[in-house]
């Protein structure tokens, strides 16, 4: 199973993404949490991203394209499948992301978007913060990176349902059955070939 997940902050992807991934035996590439990683360990990537992290913004296409390659290469390499939380973002990105997967025989099955509410979101997150101290979790940044995902990401939802591969699935029920409402839709779904797409305006 290949998937894409493409939701707003604090839908639950990582939760979501985790479980899904650990139900069909596929590794979980999450974004956030690689870039995470090489700031704490203070890589000279995660030096060149911080600021990005700190402030909600995107980190530049050139070094997500790298770290999406070399992930997917790994992921793909035993001809595995993956679960890709947290990119694409952007239109480019989404593009980016076909071309990669593409390269190594491995397209998304399914792009899976877990819709959800803003002020529940922001709710969750803010009680996050409390537990996590994520850098990113203050409301100013919070809300940056929701009006960041309504204008650039949300856009590109578009596309996937276009070629047939959008799973939208609401995310504000608790997080048991978002699981198993995405599960199962994702048993039941035929693996079906990619179409190669038209292509997307950056
Ligand atoms: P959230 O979805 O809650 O913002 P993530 O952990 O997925 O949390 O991402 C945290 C941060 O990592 C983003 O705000 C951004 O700075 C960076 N990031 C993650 N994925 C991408 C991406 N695909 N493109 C650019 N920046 C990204």
């Amino acid at each position: 199973m290949r998937v894409l997940m493409i939701a707003p902050p604090g839908a639950g992807k990582g939760t979501q993404g985790a479980r899904i991934a650990a139900h069909f035996g596929v590794p979980h590439l999450a974004t956030g949490d690689l870039l995470r990683r090489h700031v704490a360990l203070g890589t000279s990537l995660g030096r060149a991203v911080q600021e990005h992290l700190d402030r909600g913004d995107l980190v530049p296409d050139g070094v997500m394209q790298d770290l999406v390659r070399r992930s997917l290469a790994d992921a793909t390499a035993d001809g595995g499948g993956y679960v890709l939380d947290g990119y694409p973002r952007t239109p480019a990105q989404a593009w980016a992301a076909y071309r990669i997967a593409a390269s190594l025989d491995a397209t998304a099955h399914v792009a899976l978007h877990l819709r959800t509410d803003d002020d529940e979101v922001v709710r969750r997150l803010l009680a996050r913060s409390a537990i996590e101290h994520r850098t990113d979790d203050t409301e100013p940044v919070i809300r940056r990176r929701l009006a960041l995902y309504h204008r650039v990401t949300e856009p590109i939802l578009q596309w996937y349902r276009y070629r047939g591969i959008l799973l939208s699935v609401d995310g504000m029920p608790e997080p048991d059955r978002v699981t198993s409402t995405v599960v199962s839709a994702l048993r039941y779904r035929r693996p079906c070939p990619d179409p190669v797409p038209v292509p997307l305006a950056a």
